[in-house]
């Protein structure tokens, strides 16, 4: 790896996950940007081991194209064009179709190997990023003069006139700043996988509310050899003893078959489960002197809206914006006004979703049967008025 010891950076991002990277695409489209991503484990290691899929919502793939990588995924992620809703044994309560959004998709479910592997390959395109992977952030020391930062990794020290921290959502870099959080355990557990189906799913992505926890099924493209597959998130409460991790391959296999929909035909596993603590954290402040906080570190919400990452690219967004501005008018990427107007852009929307998925959890989470009632009352009421119909569309595809 090549060091950079005495120049200085314009950003140097601490943490090269799925945000990271996208911010240093986002940045380095401004050519006289130079920038620095730092990440502590092997990408490679990364792709074979992070299973998941995310909901790209249509304002988030706007976000990917100009990052230069929506083109990389376009063939590969499966677009929603319809989205159902279940209650318990309950028929279908809310039905989003993407006819009724003016024929385009809601959103597309991406494989997040997918997705870091077009990333990866755009930052090498690029040649004003440098890639700096596997090293751990060890600390970071604002200069006396206040004009930079200097990033203390395993192996070498960089200087940057702006450091992002977007190191997830137990960000070392959040603490160092000195940065309290709002922060709860919602004591629930994300098991997820990939699924083989005899028959295809016509592009529908269903979440069915289960007094166990709600269960989303999301469509995947077909596997190479023409296989049905999607993937799956089982919420679960109570104790790690019952969990379904602790269930053999084939009794997990017969779980997923009583709880999938009759019409996918009989199910089986294609990957191994993973399994996700699932908690809320909100950080007080997304800024420092020359430092800032994007997507996870800044903000880590449940997933049962698919709307974590989402958020963490509008951030990303919005911050590349503020500092591609500021080079082009000649100024400092690390300047007080922009880290203020990034806080500024962002904090409304992040805080706001935080909100709503707190209320979606505690809602869906709940079997107590007044509580049971009045969700299935609202979700008819959503689907008999347009208006509040249309709403939870364009929320659902993020289309700003
Ligand atoms: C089960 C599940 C399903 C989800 N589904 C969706 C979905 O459908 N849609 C959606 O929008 N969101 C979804 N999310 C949320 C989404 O996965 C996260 O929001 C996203 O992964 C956060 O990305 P990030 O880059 O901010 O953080 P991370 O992915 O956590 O990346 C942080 C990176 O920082 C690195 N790092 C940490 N510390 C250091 C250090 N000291 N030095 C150097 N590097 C460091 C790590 O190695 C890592 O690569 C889901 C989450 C879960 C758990």
């Amino acid at each position: 790896m090549d060091s950079n010891i005495g120049e200085i950076y314009d950003v140097a991002i601490i943490g090269g996950g799925l945000a990271g990277m996208t911010l240093a695409c986002l940045l380095g489209r401004a050519a006289g940007l130079k920038i620095a991503c730092i990440d502590g484990q092997d990408p490679q290691k990364q792709i074979r081991e992070d299973a998941r899929t995310t909901a790209i919502s249509y304002g988030s793939a706007k976000i990917l194209e100009e990052a230069g990588i929506w083109a990389a995924l376009e063939g590969k992620a499966c677009p929603i064009e319809d989205i159902r809703i279940l209650d318990g044994a309950s028929p279908v309560l809310l039905n989003f179709l993407s006819t009724e959004a003016g024929g385009k998709s809601f959103g597309w479910i991406a494989d997040n190997a997918d997705i870091r592997r077009a990333l990866l390959a755009r930052m090498s395109a690029l040649k004003n990023i440098e890639h700096i992977a596997p090293q751990n952030v060890k600390d970071f020391v604002v200069s006396p003069d206040g004009g930079y930062v200097n990033v203390v990794a395993e192996g070498q020290s960089i200087k940057a006139r702006l450091v992002v921290g977007a190191d997830g959502r137990n960000s070392a870099t959040r603490e160092w700043m000195g940065v309290r959080t709002r922060d709860w355990n919602y004591r629930q557990r994300a098991v997820i996988c990939t699924v083989a189906h005899e028959y295809p799913h016509e592009n529908a992505a269903v979440e069915h509310f289960w007094p166990s926890g709600p269960f989303a099924v999301l469509p995947m493209t077909d596997g190479e050899n023409g296989v049905h597959r999607s993937s799956v998130v089982f919420t679960e409460h109570g104790s790690k003893r019952n969990s379904l991790m602790r269930l053999t391959p084939q009794e997990f296999e017969a779980e997923l078959n009583v709880r999938f929909p009759k019409e996918y035909g009989t199910v089986r596993m294609i990957n191994e489960r993973m399994c996700f603590p699932l908690s809320l954290v909100h950080a007080a402040s997304y800024i420092a002197p020359r430092m800032a906080l994007v997507a996870d570190a800044a903000h880590g919400i449940h997933p049962i809206a698919g709307q974590g990452l989402n958020l963490g690219f509008r951030d990303v967004k919005a911050l590349a914006d503020l500092v591609c501005a500021a080079a082009r008018a000649g100024g400092d990427a690390g300047a007080d006004a922009l880290l203020a107007a990034y806080q500024r852009q962002r904090r409304f929307d992040n805080m706001t979703m935080v909100a709503v998925t707190d209320a979606l959890v505690r809602l869906f989470s709940n079997n107590i049967p007044p509580v049971r009632f009045l969700r299935r009352a609202g979700l008819r009421a959503v689907s008999r008025l347009p208006p509040a119909k249309r709403f939870f569309m364009r929320q659902a595809m993020g289309d700003r």
